[in-house]
């Protein structure tokens, strides 16, 4: 489904990414572990298409299609979704008009009919009941004035409608406490299934307490530097990074 080949990525001049390599089924739940500084943030927002990082060599291929040469819209549209892409404020523009929105948006580009607002509606209460979701945050507008945990609750039910192939969440190291985890956990197991990929991106071991990943990554230096099963995440919480380093190549 995603395969990622050799990918150097640099940010403002400097290579934060060098060579990384990665393969993606679908079903499968993957989880990019490593030390702060390593990339991680910038292979998420490279996937993504978020302006700022400019790739110097390697290939991602999405089901077969180059995603690099996608704008962000229509990477969205065939189905690649990054939590935390629309962590901005909008106030005055209701949340669920605004999912709506970006939803037939991206059927649009599909070439799927738009949903009407009945249908919609529909999708909207099946996708809260599947999360265990109350309706409260529908009818506010997008993140505005949320707290650190509603703006969680409302990233993994914007991903529960959007319903896309691959979803990829940061958890950006910090600010979020147990109940805004938990929320992330629930609403991705909730969420997996045998045609969706997740590449969850942490740097502390506890997110992997609630998900088992199928497949656990250390990145590391810009690198994939280990590989293993869900056993590896408990190894770095036991151990931590420093003996990584020992694993970084010099560079060339
Ligand atoms: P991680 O998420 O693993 O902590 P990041 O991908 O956020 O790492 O950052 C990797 C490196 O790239 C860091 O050294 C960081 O300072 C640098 N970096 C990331 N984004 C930018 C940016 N927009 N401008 C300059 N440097 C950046
Ligand atoms: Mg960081
Ligand atoms: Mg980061």
């Amino acid at each position: 489904m995603l395969k990622i080949d050799n990918l150097h990525v640099s940010v403002a001049g400097k290579e934060i990414l060098k060579g990384l390599s990665l393969e993606l089924q679908p079903g499968q739940v993957h989880a990019i572990m490593g030390p702060n500084g390593a990339g991680k943030s910038t292979l998420g927002n490279v996937l993504a298409g978020r302006e700022g990082y400019e790739v110097t060599a390697g290939t991602v291929t999405f089901n077969g299609q180059d995603l690099l040469a996608l704008e962000p819209e229509e990477r969205a549209a065939t189905g690649v979704f990054l939590a935390f892409q629309y962590p901005v404020e909008i106030p005055g523009v209701n949340n669920t008009y605004f999912l709506r929105t970006a939803l037939n948006a991206q059927r649009k580009a599909r070439g799927e009919s738009e949903l009407d607002s009945m249908q919609f509606l529909k999708r909207v209460r099946e996708k809260l009941a599947v999360l265990h979701l109350k309706d409260d945050l529908l009818n506010r507008g997008v993140n505005e004035g949320f707290s650190g945990g509603e703006k969680k609750r409302n990233e993994i039910f914007q991903m529960a409608v959007l319903e896309p192939k691959l979803a990829i969440l940061d958890e950006t190291d910090s600010g979020l406490d147990i109940d805004a985890l938990k929320n992330v956990a629930e609403g991705v197991n909730a969420l997996r299934s045998p045609d969706r990929a997740f590449l969850i991106i942490t740097h502390y071991q506890r997110l992997l307490d609630y998900i088992r990943p199928d497949v656990v990554h250390v990145l590391a230096d810009g690198r994939i530097v280990e590989t293993g099963g869900p056993e590896l995440a408990l190894e770095l919480e036991q151990h931590g990074y420093a003996w990584i380093k020992e694993r970084i190549a010099p560079e060339a």
